[in-house]
């Protein structure tokens, strides 16, 4: 997406003057947001976007101050950049996640695929690669705050405006009406991706969830297991569940409201 990523050295130049909340924060989800970043140019610059679209925002450029947050008063929404000079990024995450922390998006280099993949194992909800645009940064905040406030318990849940249903408790899934015939593995596939859609699930994680389904437990076994999955819901079937390259598989449909 190169048209859409700005480098952080020029971008300030070039969005100055923007009015505030001009194309951010659609949704109208405004949360306290933790910024954990060290790069100091980077951590003014999400300050003011998030600001502008409604969000409160507290910045810190040390891993230990943002322990002290997350004890004290934990945000609802945490920016975690994970190469930080005092602590691992990482390790500072697994706390995040033991803590009373909302979702946590991870800003991670380009070239560390094995972080982001690490970050999403430990319960991370989302990532961004750098360099970035404020605006991704701004969607991505509004995707995962949305998530959580549609999060339902309702006994069937819909996807796509109404074309894929899944109900839990009788343990079926319809596609344009029809019921689609599925094994326990690939029922666990798609159930598990659509807990969370958009959210990317490594092959490990979905070989952790899925395991309950008499799964055999080998990663690259997951693969197959999606192409049958993606076969039973046939000329959409990719769409759906969609590959993230080098990461795994999300769910590609969105929930309805
Ligand atoms: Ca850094």
């Amino acid at each position: 997406m190169p048209d859409v990523e700005i480098l952080w050295s020029s971008e300030p130049r070039s969005t100055r003057g923007l009015e505030p909340s001009a194309n951010a924060g659609q949704d109208g989800y405004v949360a306290s947001v933790l910024v954990v970043e060290d790069e100091r140019d980077i951590r003014e610059l999400l300050r003011r976007y998030l600001e502008r679209a409604g969000h409160s925002v507290r910045t810190t450029g040390s891993g230990a101050e943002a322990l002290n947050y997350l004890i004290a008063s934990p945000p609802e929404l945490m920016l975690l950049d994970l190469g930080l000079p005092d602590i691992d990024g990482l390790d500072l995450l697994a706390e995040a996640v033991r803590s009373d922390c909302g979702p946590i998006i991870v800003l991670t280099a380009r070239n560390a695929v094995e972080d982001r993949i690490r970050g999403l194992e430990l319960g991370a909800d989302d990532y961004i690669v750098k360099p970035f645009s404020p605006r991704e940064v701004l969607l991505r905040i509004d995707n995962v705050l949305k998530r959580g406030s549609t999060a339902t318990t309702a006994a069937v849940e819909s996807f796509g405006a109404g074309r894929l249903l899944i109900d839990r408790q009788r343990r079926e899934a319809t596609l344009d009406g029809d019921p689609v015939e599925l094994t326990p593995t690939q029922w666990g596939l798609l159930t598990v991706v659509a807990g969370t859609p958009g959210r990317v699930f490594t092959r490990s994680e979905l070989v952790n969830r899925v395991r309950g389904y008499e799964f055999d437990g080998y990663e690259r076994s997951i693969d197959s297991h999606v192409k049958n999955l993606r076969q039973k819901l046939g000329p959409d079937g990719a769409a759906i569940v969609q590959t993230v390259f080098g990461v795994g598989y999300r769910l590609g449909w969105s929930r309805d409201e």
